[in-house]
């Protein structure tokens, strides 16, 4: 084994989600000729309209003459000139803004705009301070858990919540009496439509948390991996929110290009620049050919068309099924409570009360064939205990109807089973 620094020995661990993931595939794997509905996926599905237009723009550009020019070329740090146009355009027309080229950046996947953010505004200063990484509502993005270089950053605030009881119903809000934004604030983060609880921060509240990071220059970066324009995943309204403190960070992942890796953060120029640095010496630029063809979906209009028609109405619907098959099939006196599904790709179900921790209640279900993610691996930075960490799920909306439907009619007949024993 080499020997590791500090650095080298965080950045070498598999944090949150990944280190479950590990744990399924091998499930997976040790389940040759055994049904099993799998409801763990992160990854988008493929559909047929989304990878179509792909195709088509990639058609365009290889008989194009600018085909050379994107693939045989390095270009600069901050993107490609005609996605960012592009975008600029596109951002202005839609929501009246003013940006120009310099307040854009495109870089390889949303998942490097928040670590660059994370250890250029978090971290050690030159004077030994601590800039904290300020998640404003746990549970969030697994994947926050691994970006900072110095895990004793990331500082998360446990949410206050809205229960209704007779509808089996709940949704998270920040709890503003508890979150500190300060002079020893670095950055902000916080997703909107949130992966894994499908919640969606109201414009009220999302004001709120800028306005307290506005007189310490804190920026919030806002993960809009699956709002609107695209890939357009909440089922409820909302507009995204821009201001002099907010980087909103976009991701063409969710809009079926993932295996291209194209994040967008969008913001002040101070900003940007300081994040197109950090990434040219990370990795000088993201794929110019991925760019070139987001570039083409995005001016044609067809991705926001394509994201609000097909994208969003799949899941949508994905949601519908688990939502009635839990109605149908859970017990009505047990005290469970699905997240209010405002936007995602996945349902996110608590447990009050569960007489095991999410971990057993995870192993039980896999012995009925029936995969979930425990919820423990989504609270990154919460330092504190808090029991509702372990008694929650998340199911991922990518299965087929019928996967999710006897999913969750196994999921009901094993929580029947471990409340009653208990
Ligand atoms: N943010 C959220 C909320 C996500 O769910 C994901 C991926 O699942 C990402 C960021 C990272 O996406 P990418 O790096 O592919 O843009």
């Amino acid at each position: 084994k080499p020997a590791l620094t500090k650095i080298g020995a965080q950045m070498s661990n598999l944090t949150g989600v990944r280190a479950i993931m590990k744990d399924i595939n091998e499930t997976l794997r040790a389940s040759k000729g055994k049904e099993l509905y799998n409801l763990s996926a992160g990854n988008p599905l493929i559909l047929p309209e989304v990878e179509q237009l792909w195709r088509d723009c990639t058609a365009d550009l290889l008989a194009s003459s600018e085909y050379g020019e994107v693939v045989c070329r390095y270009g600069s740090s901050q993107g490609y000139a005609p996605l960012i146009n592009t975008i600029v355009k596109d951002f202005n027309q839609r929501y009246g803004l003013n940006l120009t080229d310099r307040n854009i950046l495109i870089t390889a996947g949303s998942q490097t705009i928040y670590f660059y953010a994370a250890n250029a505004f978090g971290g050690y200063t030159n004077d030994g301070d601590l800039k904290e990484i300020v998640l404003p509502l746990s549970p969030d993005y697994t994947g926050y858990g691994g970006v900072c270089l110095f895990p004793e950053a990331l500082v998360a605030y446990k949410p206050t919540l809205d229960i209704d009881t007779a509808a089996h119903r709940f949704k998270y809000r920040p709890d503003f009496n508890q979150l500190s934004i300060t002079e020893n604030t670095g950055c902000v983060i916080f997703s909107r439509p949130c992966n894994p609880t499908g919640n969606v921060l109201t414009n009220d509240e999302v004001s709120k948390i800028t306005d307290l990071a506005a007189p310490y220059n804190v920026p919030v970066l806002i993960d809009s991996a699956y709002a609107p324009p695209f890939p357009a995943l909440n089922f409820t309204e909302m507009t995204p929110v821009f201001g002099e403190n907010i980087l909103h960070c976009m991701s063409l992942s969710k809009a079926g290009l993932p295996g291209e890796r194209i994040g967008v953060a969008i913001g002040d120029e101070k900003l940007i620049q300081v994040l197109e640095c950090f990434q040219t010496n990370v990795g000088i630029h993201s794929s110019r050919y991925g760019q070139a063809i987001a570039s083409r979906a995005i001016e044609s209009g067809t991705l926001a068309n394509i994201a609000e028609n097909v994208i969003r109405p799949f899941y949508q619907k994905k949601f519908d099924v688990l939502e009635s098959t839990l109605e149908a099939a859970m017990p009505k006196n047990l005290p469970w409570f699905l997240h209010r599904g405002e936007g995602a790709i996945f349902g996110w179900l608590w447990l009050q009360d569960l007489p095991m921790t999410d971990w057993e209640f995870y192993q039980e279900l896999k012995k009925v064939g029936v995969i979930v993610v425990p919820g423990s691996s989504f609270f990154p930075g919460l330092k504190e205990e808090w029991e509702h960490k372990h008694q929650c799920l998340r199911i991922s909306l990518t299965g087929s109807d019928e996967e999710i439907t006897i999913g969750m009619q196994r999921l009901a007949k094993v929580a029947e089973r471990v409340y009653q024993v208990a």
